[in-house]
């Protein structure tokens, strides 16, 4: 965005406010602290400057303006923290050009599911839902309260009404379907059309299911979870989804997260159920930092998407086969992820919903007596072999050294070989021994994967360029901590030279385009944020300016600058010097020219020596 929206609402808002809802912050000299809401520490290394505006954290590198903070602590994207933080300021919005056309797209979609999702809730209470699907659904233990806070719905058997619905309410098929609730007919299907003339090429998705809505961080609807009516066709799926649509995508949605978010960052705790009855259960039985998946087995993704509301993540899955197997899967994940992991068993052959049902109490004992993943599966892989004879020892060695093998914290490792030994009453040494040829034998197959090996364009005058490399980073930081610096030092770099080397710094595109503005401001992608507040925090945390007055600091740093621009343009004569000279040592090499060579070798050495 060119125009000076995002300014206007730094401006108005407090990052220290803004913050200081999330995480306690204490004031510390220019700063404020806290302990990183984003990695695990004891020690506060996560800093707030008011003044600038800007967060980083010290520990994980992480930083940026606002923008970035919502984004990383509420999972959002961009243009929804635009809208949340926006609103908070009490700034309006223009919309943005050339992003018009593809907003408008999506807010249609947000808009039309929010009507679907009414069409679907009003079918369950007042129509034709009312009879048996609300029966039904209080019959499975859910209360009034619980379907209306999950928005509960029904759709009617019956190929046209929620399309019939829409189209009166003036979207297109064609928004509908890419909305992922009708279905083209295929060509054979066309052939014999329905006696209507309302769009006969189209069919509603969802016929005689209970809907369950899937929402975003947002709590807007994004698509959702369909399961067969109860005395409908059971030779159907029992539960269909909603295509991948522009909004929805199943590897990222978790069914609950919007009402089990703030549940989630008090305990710092996911709890991993399987199924939408199971969340609603969970919910119901006070355990609100409940999720789950939604037509997928655990992601990526999804885990990163919890890890932003704390560390610890709790699998509540079935005790069949499938439910162990998706457990295991999603525990390997998990501690890929460094989180930690636990387990919470259930008697077999009942899902979280079924126990809710009868008592809520249950569900709530079980949870607080999860155990940690890594102990769970040590003690199922035991029961599997025989521990008193040696070969039953070593396939209980060589099965859980496969799960510890995604265990990255050293001292966590360690600390279930030792148990691993204990069970099976063998030398702990012997134990690591079988554990490290694991880690070996994987790594040896991670190094086979070839990964590409690009010469560096410049040989060997890169490494001789580093001090260039740093120089220009701290020019870069100061330029992006203060306008007047930024501005003089403009001015001072511009010559051909300087400006093509400053321009491979992928954060100095911002800088020359800042003008007036906050070239953070201009920042979008989340990386290149927080690599331009951690250039700043290091100059603001630098013994040259941590302790230096406000209005003194800027003609320092002016001071400091300069004298660095200075050295910058000599390094880079240097640099341009070395990288010629490399090309006619190449050169004289061809040639077979000893003597030539020698003396081009000279020089090369003692410029590049020369740390003038
Ligand atoms: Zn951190």
């Amino acid at each position: 965005m060119s125009d000076g929206t995002i300014d206007e609402i730094k401006a108005r808002l407090n990052i220290v406010e803004l913050i200081g809802s999330y995480v306690k912050l204490d004031k510390s000299g220019a700063h404020w602290k806290a302990c990183c809401p984003f990695h695990q520490e004891r020690t506060p290394s996560f800093m707030v400057n008011e003044e600038k505006s800007m967060w980083h954290c010290f520990g994980c590198a992480k930083g940026g303006d606002a923008f970035a903070f919502v984004m990383e602590m509420e999972g959002l994207e961009f243009r929804e923290a635009l809208k949340m933080l926006a609103e908070r300021a009490g700034v309006e919005l223009p919309q943005y050009r050339g992003e018009t056309q593809n907003k408008e797209t999506k807010d249609r979609i947000y808009d039309l599911l929010e009507l679907a999702t009414k069409f679907f809730e009003k079918q369950l209470w007042d129509g034709v839902g009312k009879e048996k699907i609300l029966a039904y659904l209080k019959e499975r233990g859910l209360s009034e309260e619980s379907i209306r806070k999950f928005r509960l719905g029904y759709a009617p058997d019956g190929w046209r009404h929620l399309l019939e619905f829409l189209t009166s309410k003036g979207y297109k098929s064609e928004e509908l379907e890419q909305a992922g609730l009708i279905i083209k007919k295929s060509q054979s299907q066309a052939l014999n059309p329905q006696p209507s003339t309302l769009n006969p090429a189209y069919y509603d998705r969802f016929r005689d299911r209970v809907m369950f809505p899937i929402s975003d961080i947002l709590g807007r609807t994004i698509g959702y979870s369909a399961r067969v009516a109860p005395g409908a066709d059971e030779s159907q799926a029992k539960y269909i989804n909603t295509p991948e649509t522009p909004i929805y995508h199943k590897s990222r949605a978790l069914y609950g997260l919007y009402l089990a978010k703030q549940a989630m960052k008090q305990a710092g705790t996911t709890v991993i159920v399987e199924g939408n009855m199971d969340v609603i259960a969970m919910h119901q039985a006070g355990i609100v930092n409940t999720v789950a998946v939604s037509g997928t087995a655990l992601t990526q993704e999804q885990l990163t998407a919890m890890k932003r509301y704390g560390n610890e993540v709790k699998l509540f899955f079935d005790m069949d086969g499938a439910g162990q197997k998706a457990a295991r899967k999603s525990t390997e994940l998990a501690l890929e992820k460094e989180l930690l992991v636990s387990i919470i068993a259930l008697p077999f052959g009942k899902d979280a919903a079924d126990i809710g049902k009868d008592d809520p109490e249950k569900l709530r004992t079980a949870v607080a007596r999860s155990v940690p993943a890594l102990q769970y599966f040590l003690q199922a892989i035991l029961k599997g072999y025989d521990r008193g004879t040696s070969d039953g020892k070593r396939k209980i060695v060589d099965e859980y050294a496969e799960l510890l093998l995604f265990v990255k914290n050293p001292i966590e490792r360690a600390h279930w070989i030792k148990e691993l030994a204990r069970e099976i009453q063998m030398d702990e040494k012997l134990v690591i021994g079988v554990v490290n040829a694991a880690f070996l034998v994987r790594e040896r197959r991670e190094r086979t994967t070839p990964f590409t090996t690009g010469r560096p364009d410049a040989g060997n005058a890169v490494s001789f360029g580093k001090r260039s490399e740093l120089l220009r980073e701290e020019l870069v930081g100061m330029m992006y901590a203060d306008k007047t610096v930024r501005e003089t030092l403009l001015g001072l770099l511009m010559d051909d030279e300087t400006k093509t080397f400053l321009e491979k710094h992928p954060l100095f595109f911002f800088l020359l385009q800042a003008g007036e503005r906050d070239p953070l401001s201009l920042i979008e992608d989340e990386r290149l944020k927080s690599e331009a507040t951690r250039l700043v925090f290091r100059i603001l945390e630098a013994p040259d300016f941590i302790d230096v007055a406000e209005e003194d600091r800027v003609g320092k740093m002016l001071r400091i600058a300069t004298g660095y621009a200075e050295s910058l343009k000599i390094e880079i004569t240097k640099r341009e010097k070395l990288i010629a000279l490399e090309r006619a040592i190449d050169e004289a090499r061809a040639k077979k020219d000893k003597v030539l060579e020698q003396e081009l070798v000279a020089q090369f050495t003692e410029i590049s020596l020369d740390k003038s």
